[in-house]
């Protein structure tokens, strides 16, 4: 049988997101770095050693997540896990287009990495090559391939869109051949590249599912998966009026570090100059007043106030004013394993 359940926001765990680098060998039409946001510079290896010691005091409860850009376009990302693990992280995951650059398989140990963690974005080689680009179907599946020989552990996350949700199902049987341990279904939101603007292909309007089609497609199928013993997450989105709505900036300890300094503790809030710290000479500090926690106190019938701001097309009324629903943190997950 399988168990599903809300995971609520950790007081007592803490979540690191790293980018090391905003450069990327890909293009994704749904790719939310910024660059105009957060630079294009690829920070040095002392640099990275010092802001990963300034988030040390609680490593053994702070799950480290390295992210790019492409993170193993680092060349210096093996000598950084290892300073993760001298400092005593509580998990260490790399995130992957599956290009995995500097032979990185090669430098650093299973031991070392309790993920490697790869992005598809379809079922299929058409799908998937057509968001994602030329080839690479078949380089993050032979990279998944190679990580899983090498005695890796795999997660594949799959960002949801109008373009993909329909091979959703399709996932079930390559997962289970390909070994993935952990499976992490994401909303496509109004970040980066899909916030609009030219250079999307489709616009918003066609990348984003609609909340029928969430809710008829997203929890069968990650049951189905579930049921083969690889453990589903997905965001819950949507929450009916008597659940209870929290702000992940107020209540949990998530952190988006990326390589200008920029430290936010809301991924929606990344495509704003909002964030609450930053590193300055190398010292993470307050940012300066209005940020992003400023917002987060806010309370609103819709829910998440960011979502209310840059997505309000997600939100629908009763004629009376009242909203239909509230929107849930983005941060709030639904797990499913056996
Ligand atoms: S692999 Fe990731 S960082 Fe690179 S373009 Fe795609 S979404 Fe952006
Ligand atoms: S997504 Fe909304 S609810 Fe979650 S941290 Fe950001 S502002 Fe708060």
């Amino acid at each position: 049988m399988t168990a599903a359940k809300t995971v609520a926001f950790s007081r007592d765990s803490t979540n690191l997101f790293f980018h090391i680098l905003t450069r990327c060998n890909l293009n994704c039409r749904h790719c939310y770095i910024n660059t105009a946001q957060h630079g294009k510079n690829t920070l040095p290896l002392s640099t990275i050693n010092t802001w990963l010691e300034a988030f040390s005091d609680n490593s053994r409860s702070t799950n480290l997540i390295f992210l790019g850009g492409e993170p193993t376009l680092h060349p210096d990302l093996p000598a950084a896990v290892s300073h993760a693990c001298r400092l005593g992280f509580a998990s260490i995951t790399i995130d992957t287009n599956g290009y995995l650059f500097n032979d990185i398989l090669a430098q650093v140990e299973p031991a070392q990495v309790d993920y490697f963690s790869f992005s598809l974005d379809g079922a299929t080689r058409q799908t998937n090559d057509t968001i994602r680009g030329r080839g690479s179907f078949e380089t993050c599946l032979a990279g998944i391939r190679k990580a899983a020989a090498k005695g890796f552990a795999t997660s594949m996350i799959y960002t949801v869109s109008r373009a993909n949700i329909d091979e959703l199902v399709l996932m079930e049987p390559l997962l289970i051949s390909l070994g993935v341990r952990r499976f992490f279904i994401q909303v496509i939101g109004l970040r980066g590249r899909s916030a609009g603007g030219d250079s999307v292909a489709g616009g918003k309007e066609q990348l984003q599912v609609s909340k029928t089609r969430w809710l008829e497609t997203i929890p069968g199928v990650a049951r189905k998966i579930a049921g083969h013993g690889i453990t589903v997450t997905y965001p819950k989105v949507y929450l009916n009026p008597t659940e209870k709505f929290e702000c992940a900036g107020r209540v949990a300890k998530n952190y988006f570090v990326f390589p200008n300094g920029r430290v936010y503790r809301c991924p929606l809030c990344e495509d704003y100059p909002i964030h609450s710290l930053v590193f300055k000479n190398n010292r993470l500090v307050p940012a300066a007043r209005l940020n992003e926690t400023d917002f987060f106190k806010l309370n609103i019938a819709e829910g998440c106030v960011m979502n209310k701001l840059i997505q309000p097309d997600n939100l629908h009324y009763h004629k009376d004013g009242t909203p239909e629903y509230k929107i849930a943190c983005c941060l709030l997950k639904e797990e499913i394993r056996l």
